[in-house]
């Protein structure tokens, strides 16, 4: 027998929230997670619609600094705001803090939780044998792939990591005094620039490009990268110094699996959750959301009986991003002041895909 029903792979809030709801309905599960939230992380702005979620889950809230919207420079002139959402606010997070917190809630749900510990491979006939960093070899009836964007057991099994865009957040999390009560959103030639609070008096603030253009404009190197702001991100940051930044994949993309072919048996089941499954630009604002509520979906259907249950996720994820881009499109196509600029071309051109293995 397996030693555990279920091993997930990564424990962010896709990996954590999945772990616990399965935790709950008395399944063995393994949540590994490689990190143990030292570093910063991205991802801080909470939208109103996490309160919801989280309280399902039985976790309360963050009581941390609310938001209250996000003030826009796209396309010219504009804001919004969540004032009006039912949900309140939302909330600006640690987030290594709240996505340790999000793992030790699964963990008191009955969750294995093992922090600092990497899957480094997966093989399987009838049920999966994890290698794990230390050497360490263990077992599971299902495996979850919950390692974000990189999608990295998924593209280990045979999926092809489809991706739509080369989007990258170069990003500094430098202290600010009064890091303000609000997200910043502005349009720039070379893409747009977002900052917010980050927690603990720090602000964070990126550059959002695609990931040759950083390369041949230098805007990994903080002089550059602070001459490419715009005037209302440049204003918000005064002349406090930038440190080391950070290039972070913000790419579109959806982890696809071909179909079975031949009569090999198709082996023991695997499914991806949040962004691993499908990784939205960060425009949306929804990232944490939909992690949770794709950590539902997945538990439904680890914990399910019917046969095609595992086609039919796969069919609604298919179906999710094709909307998605759409969305996309029309998020990009607000903004009509750079015509020229390759970064805004290439968000109007029709969709299409890459497959990667990086
Ligand atoms: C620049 C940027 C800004 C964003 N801003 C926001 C925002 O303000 N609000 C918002 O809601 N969303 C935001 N998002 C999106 C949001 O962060 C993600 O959608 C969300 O974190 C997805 O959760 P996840 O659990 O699927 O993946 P992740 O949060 O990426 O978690 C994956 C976990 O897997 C672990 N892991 C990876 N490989 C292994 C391995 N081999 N073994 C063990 N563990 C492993 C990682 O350490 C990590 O903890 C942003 C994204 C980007 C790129």
């Amino acid at each position: 027998m397996p030693d555990y029903d279920v091993a997930i792979v990564g424990a962010g809030p896709a990996g954590a929230a999945t772990a616990l709801r399965l935790a709950r309905a008395g399944t063995r599960v393994l949540l590994l997670e490689r990190s143990h939230f030292e570093r910063p992380r991205v991802g801080e702005s909470l939208a109103p619609e996490v309160t919801p979620l989280l309280r399902e889950l039985g976790v309360e809230p963050p009581a941390t600094q609310p938001s209250y919207g996000v003030r826009s420079h796209w396309g010219g002139t504009g804001s919004s705001s969540t004032l009006t959402n039912p949900h309140g606010t939302g909330w600006y997070v640690d987030r290594a803090a709240f996505d340790r917190r999000l793992a030790e809630s699964a963990a008191a749900a009955g969750a294995e939780l093992r922090l600092d510990t990497a899957c480094r491979g997966v093989a399987g006939a009838t049920s999966w044998t994890l290698t794990l960093s230390a050497g360490a070899t263990t077992t599971a009836r299902a495996l979850v792939d919950a390692t974000g964007r990189a999608a990295r057991l998924g593209r280990h099994l045979g999926a092809d990591r489809l991706a739509f865009d080369r989007l990258v957040a170069v990003t500094a999390f430098v202290p600010a005094t009064d890091p303000g009560g609000f997200g910043l959103v502005e349009t720039v030639p070379a893409g747009w620039c977002y900052s917010a609070p980050a927690g603990g008096g720090h602000l964070v603030a990126m550059l959002l490009t695609d990931a040759d253009l950083g390369r041949t404009g230098s805007l990994t190197a903080p002089e550059e990268w602070r001459a490419a702001l715009g005037p209302h991100t440049t204003a918000r940051l005064g002349d406090v110094p930038i440190p080391e930044l950070r290039t972070i994949s913000a790419a579109s993309q959806r982890l696809h699996r071909p179909p079975p072919t031949g009569t090999a048996a198709p082996g023991p089941t695997w499914l991806a959750v949040g962004d691993a499954a499908l990784a939205q630009d960060p425009i949306t604002g929804t990232g944490v959301v939909r992690a949770l509520r794709s950590a539902k979906t997945a538990a439904d259907v680890l914990l399910g009986t019917d046969p095609h249950r595992f086609a039919a996720y796969e069919t609604a994820l298919d179906q999710e991003c094709t909307t998605y881009l759409h969305r996309r499109l029309a998020f990009y196509a607000a903004e009509t002041r750079w015509p020229e600029a390759p970064f805004w071309q290439r968000r109007l051109r029709t969709l299409s895909a890459r497959r990667t293995s990086a």
